[in-house]
């Protein structure tokens, strides 16, 4: 035999059984932003290597170790997108959408890091993710937020996520805060880590967000973000309490939360979980005003949030959040003889015409009755139809129930009709 050639690793299949789940959970996102009239905007998967490292930050795990990134024929870099925000910054730039305009834009699909894959962390991923542009007030940072908490309670997760809130300030107060914190680092530089010590110089706020609990202990004396913010930001952070106090949103300010992507400034929020291990963060974001200038448009300022949707179903699948999954096949038709199993998909057709989002499987590979029966039992549906020659003759049907004790009955195919009605939902 020949040898089977394997997935990359990192990369998943998502099988029948599991691909119900997940349309499920994309009809609920699709369907909840749209009822705060957010659009979908869809970009390529691919993009110039530049795009990441000026947005994203050169100093960043993204660039500096996860991304994909290859030559293509014409000697162009290019790399898989590790995230959208970027791109919706590109693609909003070049099409027109941003420039003295409000978007509310939503995206969905997969992403590629170069990560060490394990339970909720994989190299092909999903995100779910809005962003929105052109509003500077803290009434759009807390809608997006609400957002998130109406998906939590659509997917009835409420009681399994906190979220985690904080601001950064404007850039200028961030710069002077860096400035503290290196000051205070470089004071105790014998007590970091490796990681923290590289850290230190080229991106000192990710020191903050280090898993070493040594490095944490140490951190309890540094200068605190809060005390640098500049006022409009703590206005504007003071805001967004407000306005999340006022429609019930629980959260905690993290000190600690700094994110780690570059372009965030004011606001930046996480929604965690202790139902999945260490990849506890199901959806992170928050403002980057400054983006859309970086990225050679005119600044435009900007808020959004995405989501990971493995984690997202993984929650679903061990809380058993799943729910209701809609059977794949309401109905299996069976066909005795070469006329019915002409006839089959004949009527199988009328019957979805007639029947709005009826599941009609038709039987198929032939077979004696036995067989067919087989074949309807091991499917979804409920009811087999038995066309028979005799019965075809008369213009009626068997109607046989697979999952419950009822006697079978042959009725026409009117009556058929109006039976089958109640099968769809
Ligand atoms: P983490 O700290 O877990 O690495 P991150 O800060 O790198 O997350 P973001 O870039 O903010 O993540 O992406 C938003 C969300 O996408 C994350 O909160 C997570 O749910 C999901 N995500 C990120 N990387 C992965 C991955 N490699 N596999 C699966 N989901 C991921
Ligand atoms: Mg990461």
């Amino acid at each position: 035999m020949a040898k089977q050639i394997q997935a990359v690793r990192g990369m998943n299949d998502c099988l029948p059984g599991t691909t119900q789940i997940w349309q499920k959970v994309e009809d609920t996102l699709r369907k909840t932003v749209a009822s705060y009239g957010y659009q979908e905007i869809r970009f390529p998967i691919v993009e110039s290597t530049d795009l990441f490292k000026r947005s994203i930050g050169e100093v960043t795990d993204i660039v500096e170790k996860e991304m994909y990134t290859f030559e293509d024929r014409s000697g162009d870099s290019l790399t898989l997108r590790p995230e959208g925000t970027a791109v919706c910054v590109r693609a909003g730039n070049e099409n027109g959408l941003l420039y003295n305009q409000e978007q509310r834009l939503w995206y969905m699909g997969p992403m590629f890091r170069h990560e060490r894959p394990q339970k909720g962390r994989y190299r092909q991923f999903h995100q779910f993710g809005v962003e929105t542009f052109g509003i500077a007030s803290a009434d759009i940072d807390a809608e997006v937020i609400l957002m998130t908490a109406r998906l939590w309670k659509e997917f009835g997760i409420s009681q399994y996520v906190r979220l985690e809130l904080n601001s950064l300030g404007s850039n200028e107060a961030r710069a002077q805060y860096r400035d503290a914190l290196v000051a205070f680092l470089e004071q105790h530089e014998e007590q970091l880590d490796e990681d923290s010590k590289r850290r230190m110089h080229s991106n000192p706020l990710r020191v903050l967000d280090s898993k070493n609990p040594e490095v944490q202990a140490l951190l309890a004396d540094a200068p605190k973000l809060s005390e640098h913010l500049d006022d409009e930001s703590k206005a504007h952070f003071a805001n967004l309490c407000e306005r999340l106090d006022a429609a019930g949103v629980e959260y905690q300010v993290n000190e600690k939360l700094v994110r780690g992507l570059d372009y965030y400034n004011r606001t930046v929020f996480e929604w965690v979980t202790e139902s999945l291990g260490a990849q506890g963060t199901v959806c992170a974001g928050g403002r980057y005003d400054g983006l859309v200038e970086q990225l050679g448009g005119k600044a435009t300022p900007a808020v959004g949030f995405a989501m990971g949707l493995e984690r997202l179903v993984l929650m679903l699948q061990e809380l058993e959040c799943v729910g209701q999954i809609r059977r794949s096949a309401d109905v299996y038709v069976a066909a005795m003889g070469d006329k019915a199993s002409i006839q089959a998909p004949v009527i199988a057709e009328q019957l979805r015409t007639d029947v709005s989002g009826l599941r009609v499987m038709v039987h198929a590979g032939g077979g004696n009755f036995k067989k067919q029966l087989k074949r309807a039992d091991k499917s979804d549906a409920l009811v087999a139809l038995i066309l028979g020659e005799d019965e075809l003759a008369e213009g009626k049907v068997t109607v046989k129930y697979l999952r419950e004790q009822k006697e079978q009955i042959t009725v026409s195919l009117a009556e058929v009709k109006t039976l089958l009605q109640a099968l769809t939902v």
